[in-house]
């Protein structure tokens, strides 16, 4: 094996130096890879070895000197090395006593989640991964689950992947949660199994199961924010992800994936939208209110006034999404002058980006809904925490008769994305100066993953 040192950024800007075990045979040995797990040992054995009988200053051949580094020898600090490791490095690899839920022999993990999974994917390592969605629903923001890529990534490679929901909480869901749900297993090709007695270690969650050569093993976390399914999934900023044996889990029924897409409701109608409404931004609305006017035709072409439109998205955070409502919004039948508008939407939460693309969130609330009032003139905004807004996207349309039509997207505005990705946009201008681009703009929008996923839309009269 080889061996180099050199100095390097951590996350933070800090400098710290950096020892890099490298395999010496092309293509790698496998030798760098294995001694990962065990690296807590072999520190330990460094420093036995370290701690020399004869009590030399740079090495000897009682401890670390070798016949191929004698030449390299004034360049040793047996002393400090052996400082450093029992001193800096060997007391901060012990697990506190709090963190070993799994015995003694838990292992720490300091990478998030979807990141340590990944690499133990594309090694072709696990046989099996399950997803343990926690106990709460109202925990599960599928929409934006940080862990979906490497899941999906595990499926291509023949990884089977499942999705263990606990017993009984289908009927605990909404409509579009039952959706996410759906939308989530056919990206990662999971099955969706119900579990019965999930026992977590004390304090800690277990987030997910991973089945290899060696057996089970459980991944869990004392983080309740790295517990919620959402782009916090499995962070380690907070608290290691802690690894042990894996305790088998009692299954119950596979859940059917039709009985997730099942609308209540007797006079619900249900589609999806494929490619529909690919093309100019600026025809947007047109064609959408056109689609669902064909997918039901009693709902829009009464003779009844208006009197209010809600919109709930706990999103509607780039530009791109806030252009394709004011579309929609404008062409909207039945919509008059003096109809009111309220739109419920969730707070940013503190992109550290600009938003220099259509697609970027906007950092800044303020910005963001000034622009949305200059686009819409008269819009009533309720700006709530992400948790407090419905998990639904959804317009309400009420009438003057005292009758409301109610249309879910499923995704919201979310699923179209730009034909063309480099176009700039600038989010540090004035509101209004923003809001005059993004209406003038000529994009050109298309359905996400060449409309491989309809999107679904559900109106309810
Ligand atoms: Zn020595």
């Amino acid at each position: 094996m080889g061996l180099s040192v050199a100095p390097s950024l951590r996350d933070d800007g800090g400098k710290r130096m950096s020892i890099f075990l490298h395999d010496k045979k092309t293509g790698g040995a496998g030798l760098a890879v294995s001694a990962e797990p065990i690296l807590p040992r072999l520190l330990e054995r460094a420093a036995q070895i370290l701690d020399c009988r004869s009590d030399c200053t740079s090495g000897c051949p009682e401890c670390t000197l070798r016949r191929d580094m004698q030449f390299e020898l004034p360049k040793f600090d047996r002393i400090g090395a052996l400082d450093l490791l029992t001193k800096d490095i060997l007391p901060h690899l012990a697990l506190p006593e709090n963190l070993q839920i799994f015995g003694p022999k838990t292992r720490a993990i300091t990478e998030d989640l979807s990141t340590y999974l990944a690499r133990q994917i594309n090694a072709g390592k696990l046989r099996r991964i399950d997803v343990i969605l926690p106990d709460d629903p109202a925990t599960w923001d599928l929409q934006d689950w940080s862990g979906l890529t490497c899941f999906t990534r595990a499926a291509g490679l023949g990884c089977q992947t499942r999705i263990l929901i606990p017993e009984g909480s289908v009927a605990k869901l909404d409509i579009s949660q039952r959706l996410d749900l759906l939308r989530v297993s056919a990206r990662a090709e999971a099955t969706i199994v119900e579990y019965r007695d999930m026992r977590h270690p004390a304090g800690a969650q277990v987030l997910a199961q991973i089945e290899t050569v060696e057996g089970l093993s459980d991944l869990a976390t004392t983080n309740s924010d790295a517990a919620c399914l959402d782009r916090h999934w499995g962070e380690v900023a907070a608290s290691p992800i802690l690894f042990g044996q894996g305790k088998s889990i009692k299954e119950g029924p596979a859940v059917d994936p039709a009985a997730l897409a099942l609308v209540r409701g007797g006079n619900a109608v249900k589609f999806g939208i494929g490619k529909e409404l690919d093309g100019p931004a600026a025809r947007f609305g047109q064609k959408f209110w056109k689609l669902l006017d064909e997918q039901c035709p009693s709902a829009f072409r009464q003779d009844r006034s208006m009197i209010h439109i809600t919109y709930h998205d706990r999103y509607l955070v780039t530009p791109l999404s806030v252009r394709l409502l004011s579309e929609v919004w404008q062409q909207m039948p039945g919509r008059q002058v003096n109809t009111q508008f309220s739109l419920v939407i969730g707070r940013t939460e503190g992109d550290p980006r600009d938003c220099t693309s259509f697609t970027h969130n906007w950092p800044d609330d303020e910005d963001r809904c000034g622009v949305i009032e200059a686009l819409m003139p008269g819009i009533d905004i309720d700006l709530r925490n992400r948790r407090d807004c419905p998990h639904q996207r959804f317009f309400r349309l009420e009438y003057s008769n005292g009758k409301a039509t109610e249309i879910t997207l499923d995704q919201g505005f979310g699923p179209w994305v730009l034909a063309l990705r480099s176009l700039r946009f600038d989010g540090q201008a004035l509101p209004n100066r923003q809001a005059a681009m993004l209406k003038s703009a000529q994009l050109n929008i298309t359905m996400q993953h060449g409309a491989r996923y309809d999107s679904p839309v559900i109106i309810e009269l």
